[in-house]
């Protein structure tokens, strides 16, 4: 019989997308613990955090009430992200975005968001409520009711700013484990973390930052287990050179369906210059599900179960969801139906305009037992685990700040020891905690 000592750190994080790597960056940064970083892949932000829509957002449409933790993160990290982008040579592209209303009723929404933006801290001259001529002499090629132009967003990279941030935290002491598929735990004092490949490593306490992931993991901890998921992919156009400055802002539209978490696709302006149009939302079965509709049978099949068993069902007899989610797959299927949707504001567009495919992104929202999305972050604790679940948009733009108040609050709870003076000053921990 083998008796192996198996390698072992006070702190694991599963997850290197830019929440996981953010926290190891503030624990690196502040405590003498040891931390590391697990993922099955390569690198650090090669799922949503690598393949999302780039934009450092502007908090003006989220309700300073429902969603204060996400909007005091965004508001906060904005200055965090362009200090370290101007460090780094990383892209900060200050674009703007224009959230167009189609009809009055959507006007009205524009007006309560200008006062939400406020109430979350945007500057006033930061957000303008435009009326149809107003939008047009900046953007002659969109046609709307009225626009609110903020224009403090930012077009990044945020693959980028995440490695930037995985190179700090390795300076610090960090261990990233790399290529190794976490597979099960067994928690007795401590935890012990099985991979794939049949190793394992041992830590006390346990961050689940896994994303798509991240609720089947605290479920393996006997947690949330009456709460259920769905995968939506999101697909982007590329515009040809010809036409990608037909406009030149970011232009969003309001939601029709404030209830469930999808946007009609927008017109982005991205940082390495290319326009794109997207994000739709089709249903797919796994949160790697980038191409086609079924990739692996037995995934399909455990989710089907899931469905039908779980929140998801609920959800599934209602109508407006379901027209919803046929509008989606149809726009999956067919191009054209994707550039019809964006045409609603900027209608001089043509498909033709759009011949290659941008990079696909999956966002994994999570529905509560009696059927409804759950619009905020959620967070439980085990007994020697800490879970970040449902950590949707805007989750790259509030990382950092979001991650300080995580340390915060293991800090509160004595899972981090007293704070050393901090290694260097990127970022300071006490302003952020003192903003948000
Ligand atoms: C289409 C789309 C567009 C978006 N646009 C924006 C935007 O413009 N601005 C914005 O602020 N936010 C945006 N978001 C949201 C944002 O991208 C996410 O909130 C954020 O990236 C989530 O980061 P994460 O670290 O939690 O997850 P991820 O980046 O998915 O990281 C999770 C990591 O866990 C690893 N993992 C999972 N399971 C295991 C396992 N069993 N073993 C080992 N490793 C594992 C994965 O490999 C992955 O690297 C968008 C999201 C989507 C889907």
């Amino acid at each position: 019989m083998c008796i192996c000592i198996l390698k072992k750190f006070d702190i694991a994080i599963l997850g290197g997308g830019i929440l996981g790597t953010t926290i190891s960056y503030w624990i690196s940064n502040l405590y003498d613990s040891s931390v590391c970083v697990i993922d099955k892949e390569f690198d650090v932000a090669q799922h949503t955090s690598g393949r999302n829509t780039g934009v450092i957002h502007t908090p003006f449409y989220l309700n300073p009430e429902k969603k204060k933790i996400f909007a005091k993160s965004a508001h906060s990290s904005h200055e965090l992200w362009k200090t370290l982008a101007k460090n780094t040579m990383s892209p900060w592209n200050e674009i703007g975005t224009i959230e167009v209303a189609l009809n009055e009723t959507q006007h009205k929404t524009l007006e309560k968001y200008q006062k939400w933006g406020v109430e979350n801290g945007v500057l006033e001259e930061n957000l303008l409520l435009l009326n149809s001529n107003e939008i047009k002499q900046r953007e002659k090629n969109v046609e709307c009711f009225s626009g609110l132009l903020c224009k403090s967003d930012v077009s990044t990279d945020y693959s980028k700013l995440t490695q930037e941030i995985k190179n700090i935290s390795v300076q610090n002491a960090t261990e990233f484990i790399f290529q190794k598929n976490v597979k099960s735990f067994s928690n007795t004092d401590d935890i012990v973390i099985n991979f794939t490949d049949n190793s394992s490593i041992r830590c006390n306490y346990l961050i689940n930052c896994a994303g798509g992931n991240s609720l089947d993991v605290a479920k393996q901890f006997d947690l949330l287990e009456s709460y259920s998921d769905l995968h939506f992919r999101g697909e982007y156009w590329i515009a040809d050179n010809t036409h990608a400055d037909i406009v030149n802002t970011n232009i969003y539209s309001v939601a029709r369906h404030p209830e469930f978490p999808f946007l009609d696709p927008h017109w982005i302006k991205r940082a390495n210059g290319t326009t794109e149009i997207g994000p739709n939302a089709v249903p797919v079965p796994t949160p790697e599900t980038y191409d086609g509709f079924v990739t692996d049978i037995p995934s399909t099949i455990s989710k089907l179960g899931e469905i039908l068993t779980g929140g998801a069902k609920k959800l599934l007899l209602n109508p407006d969801f379901l027209s919803l989610i046929s509008h989606e797959f149809r726009s999956s299927i067919s191009k054209d139906t994707m550039v019809q949707r964006v045409m609603n504001f900027i209608p001089s567009l043509k498909p033709n305009y759009f011949k290659t495919k941008g990079t696909a992104g999956i966002r994994t929202p999570v529905i509560s037992p009696d059927g409804n999305f759950i619009s905020d972050v959620m967070e439980r604790e085990g007994q020697n685990s800490f879970h970040i679940v449902n950590y949707n948009s805007p989750g790259a733009t509030g990382a950092p700040a979001y991650s300080a108040l995580i340390i915060q609050k293991l800090q509160d709870r004595g899972i981090l020891k007293t704070p050393n003076s901090q290694k260097n000053s990127l970022w300071n921990f006490n302003s952020i905690i003192e903003q948000i």
